[in-house]
């Protein structure tokens, strides 16, 4: 009952402050299913509408300011409206936002990436991080000939087809709505900490064409992994001849310039974009071995008689996100971003955990990099046991 009365009482102080969200929230209802742009953002009572941002704030509709914490869905390593960025988007808006024709920019952005991230040999662009991890397994599948994916519980891809089982729900390997068996029974969902299972799926002779995973484990590691198994999976991969596709959509160019593969070491084959990569805006890209990459190559396919992948899509490297994306790469590359926004989250983590001590509570605060999580359960801490609960229920 206390529980109740106190949810009661914060629920009341939501509304009282937020008078414009509320007022928005009801006219939203009416013409979008939940009223809504994205699932996350199903908040009860209702999620708040934003009028504007700044550095490391942003306001809502009653003016009143918050500190962002999740920066645009991790898109954001350099806050909002940094002065670079801003200044190259107005000067693109001027020179136009859409040639449907080539463009330098692409250029400056692809090098930008294959000199920073070890596995990128060459680039192909893309509207989003769903899209960027759509080709790298379907790269994987031209490139091995094999049907299957490998998964693993729970880590994010996007929402297309292939990504949805096993992920908020499905863990069995059936079906979610609006997705065909067929389609999900190519998906093999693991659990990363069952490693027998993972290593007993990958031999010689396997139908699985990849293995995809987000490196800092589900959720940006909110269900950690250790470098330890990124480098025992590279071997198994390589010892079956799968591909091993590197999720860095989150961790790219925040982890270090380089993403965890620099991080860690570990160079993957394939490795998807998104978010930094396109400095805030939308924007996607695959980077991998050249060998694979050649996949979706006009001369290679035909020297090779084997069918091109096709990959039209209005949106690839968009002139106003590649200029964004170039802006923040340049600035990114040197390294002293991602270690501010490192030593800026230890600072956090480390302050929110006393207060959490001081209140007596068992929550734990804890994340790699400029990652952080609050574990919201009764001692013992064992982020593992999140992975097989579930994160989203
Ligand atoms: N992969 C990871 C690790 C992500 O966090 C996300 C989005 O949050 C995606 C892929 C999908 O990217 P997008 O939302 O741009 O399609």
């Amino acid at each position: 009952m206390k529980h109740m009365s106190q949810e009661t009482e914060i629920e009341r102080a939501y509304r009282g402050a937020t008078p414009g969200s509320a007022v928005l929230a009801k006219q939203a209802a009416s013409l979008m299913p939940s009223g809504i742009t994205h699932d996350s953002r199903h908040i009860a009572p209702y999620g708040l509408f934003m009028s504007h941002a700044e550095g490391a704030y942003k306001w809502d509709v009653d003016g009143k300011r918050y500190i962002d914490f999740f920066g645009g869905h991790g898109a954001l390593l350099l806050g909002h409206n940094h002065p670079d960025v801003t200044a190259a988007v107005r000067d693109q808006l001027g020179r136009g936002t859409h040639f449907a024709g080539r463009s330098e920019l692409e250029i400056r952005w692809a090098r930008l990436i294959t000199q920073m991230v070890p596995s990128g040999e060459q680039v192909r662009f893309h509207a989003s991080g769903s899209e960027a991890t759509l080709m790298a397994v379907r790269l994987a599948r031209a490139f091995t000939g094999r049907p299957k994916l490998m998964r693993f519980q729970q880590h994010y891809h996007g929402w297309q087809d292939d990504m949805t089982v096993g992920y908020a729900s499905h863990f069995d390997g059936t079906a979610p709505i609006g997705v065909p068996e067929a389609v999900a029974s190519q998906t093999v969902v693991v659990d990363p900490y069952d490693s027998e299972t993972v290593a007993t799926k990958l031999v010689p002779g396997t139908d699985i064409a990849a293995v995809i995973l987000e490196p800092f484990g589900a959720a940006t590691g909110k269900v950690p992994l250790e470098a330890e198994f990124l480098h025992r999976l590279r071997e198994l991969t390589e010892r079956a001849g799968v591909l091993l596709i590197f999720d860095e959509v989150i961790t790219g160019f925040r982890a270090a310039p380089g993403g965890v593969q620099e991080a860690a070491g570990v160079t993957p084959d394939l490795t998807a974009l998104a978010k930094i990569v396109a400095g805030g805006l939308p924007g996607g890209a695959v980077t991998g071995r050249a060998d694979i990459m050649a996949g979706l190559d006009f001369g290679a396919a035909a020297r090779s008689g084997r069918e091109k992948i096709y990959h039209p899509g209005t949106f690839n490297a968009c002139p106003v996100s590649a200029a964004a994306g170039i802006a923040a790469l340049e600035i990114i590359r040197d390294g002293t971003a991602c270690t501010r926004a490192a030593r800026l989250a230890e600072t956090l983590r480390a302050g929110l955990n006393e207060v959490l001590r001081e209140a007596g509570l068992s929550w734990v605060v804890y994340g790699q990099s400029s990652a952080f999580h609050i574990y919201m359960g009764e001692a013992p801490f064992e982020p593992r046991a999140l992975g097989r609960e579930g994160l989203h229920r």
